[in-house]
């Protein structure tokens, strides 16, 4: 396999990079319990999508559960 010729400078690998970054999901406000959710998906805190009631959710741990 060819090697590279050069090596390439920092300013042509830094400016390749330049487009690599990350992005912040979407989040939206839930209508059903105010929770910020990403967009499309089911709220995971209450289990609604499209107002309706598609996720049952899970029973709130307790304090002994967490540890
Ligand atoms: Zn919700």
């Amino acid at each position: 396999m060819a090697i590279p010729f050069r090596r390439t400078s920092k300013a042509k690998r830094d400016s390749r990079r330049a487009h690599t970054k990350l992005s912040a999901p979407t989040m939206v406000v839930c209508p059903n319990c105010g929770e910020l959710t990403l967009s499309h998906m089911v709220c995971k805190k209450c289990g609604f999508y499209k107002g309706k009631l598609v996720l049952a959710p899970k029973p709130e741990k307790t304090d002994k559960e967490k540890k």
